[in-house]
C-alpha cells in the first residue's frame, strides 16, 4: 500500500477544520529529541522527501543531561536490576508525585554511585541541529515540556512553568513559537484538565497523545490519539493500514458473538 506523508502541524489542522485527509494519510513523529533524529532519521527523510515532527523536552537539549527515566533506568542497570524489576519500577516512579519521584530518582544515582558518561544512543539533539532540520523544511517542532514531568504528578504551578518554559526556550532558539505539544507518557493517567487549560493558554493549538487510534474530526484539538513506534514492518503495515484498528473496534462492539 501507497501512504501519503503528511506534516503532523497540517493534518491536525485539516482535521480540526472539518476537511478530508488524503487516502491513507499519515504523520510521522518523534519524541524527546535524541540526536540520533538527526543522525539516522534526517538522512532517511531526506532520502524520501518525507516530513516529520520532533516534540522537544527543551531541558534535555539545554543540559545534555539524561532525562530521568533514563536516569533511573541507567542507576538500576549500573546496580544489575533485572529488567523486569525495572519496568515495576518505572511504573511505580510515574505514579508518584512530582516531587517524591524526582527525589528516589537522585537517590538511585548515588546509589549507583553517578552515571558516568551518556550513552551514545541517549544524546540530545543539539539546538544547532534543530535550526538546522527546521531551516530544511522537512521537520517541525512541538513542545514536550522542559524537564518531561509526568504532567499530572504536578502542581497547577508546576505543570505551568514546564509548558511555558519549553515554549520559550523553543521559541528562543528556533525563532518562532510551537504550537504543537506531546503530551509526556501521553497516557490517560498522564494528564489532567489543568494540563490542557495550560497548554491552551500557553498557545499550543494541537496535542497528540499516546493512546493508540486513528485522527478523526471528533478528536479533542489537545487529546490527539497517536500510534506508538512499530517494531517491526509488518507491525507498521498493521498499525498504519488500519488492520488493528478493525480488531479494536470489533473487540470493542463484543469481538466473536
Ligand atoms: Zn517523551
Amino acid at each position: 500500500m501507497r501512504y501519503h506523508v503528511m506534516p503532523l502541524s497540517e493534518m491536525a489542522r485539516k482535521v480540526s477544520q472539518g476537511q478530508s485527509l488524503p487516502e491513507h494519510a499519515v504523520a510521522l513523529n518523534f519524541d524527546d529529541g535524541y540526536a540520533s533524529n538527526y543522525e539516522l532519521a534526517l538522512p532517511v527523510l531526506k532520502e524520501f522527501g518525507l516530513p516529520a515532527t520532533i516534540f522537544l523536552s527543551t531541558g534535555f537539549l539545554d543540559e545534555g543531561r539524561p532525562l530521568w527515566f533514563h536516569e533511573a533506568d541507567l542507576a538500576m542497570t549500573c546496580q544489575g536490576a533485572s529488567t523486569r524489576r525495572l519496568v515495576r519500577a518505572l511504573r511505580r516512579l510515574k505514579t508518584l508525585p512530582e516531587e517524591q519521584m524526582r527525589a528516589e530518582v537522585a537517590g538511585l544515582v548515588s546509589e549507583a554511585g553517578g552515571l558516568g558518561e551518556l550513552p551514545e544512543v541517549l544524546r540530545p539533539l543539539t539546538w544547532q541541529q534543530a535550526r538546522e532540520m527546521r531551516a530544511g523544511g522537512l521537520v517541525e517542532f512541538g513542545g514536550h515540556t522542559h524537564t518531561h514531568p509526568i504532567l499530572s504528578r504536578c502542581t497547577v504551578e508546576r505543570q505551568r512553568e514546564e509548558i511555558v518554559k519549553c515554549r520559550d526556550r523553543m521559541e528562543a532558539e528556533l525563532g518562532r513559537r510551537p504550537r504543537l505539544f506531546g503530551i509526556p507518557n501521553g497516557y490517560p493517567a498522564d494528564f489532567d484538565k489543568t494540563t490542557l487549560a495550560e497548554l491552551a493558554a500557553a498557545g499550543f493549538e494541537h496535542a497528540f497523545t499516546m493512546t493508540p487510534g486513528r485522527v478523526k474530526a471528533s478528536c479533542h484539538p489537545l487529546k490527539i490519539p497517536r500510534y506508538g513506534a512499530p517494531v517491526s514492518v509488518w507491525e507498521t503495515e498493521a498499525t498504519a493500514s488500519g488492520a488493528f484498528e478493525l480488531v479494536r473496534v470489533w473487540k470493542a462492539k463484543g469481538g466473536p458473538g
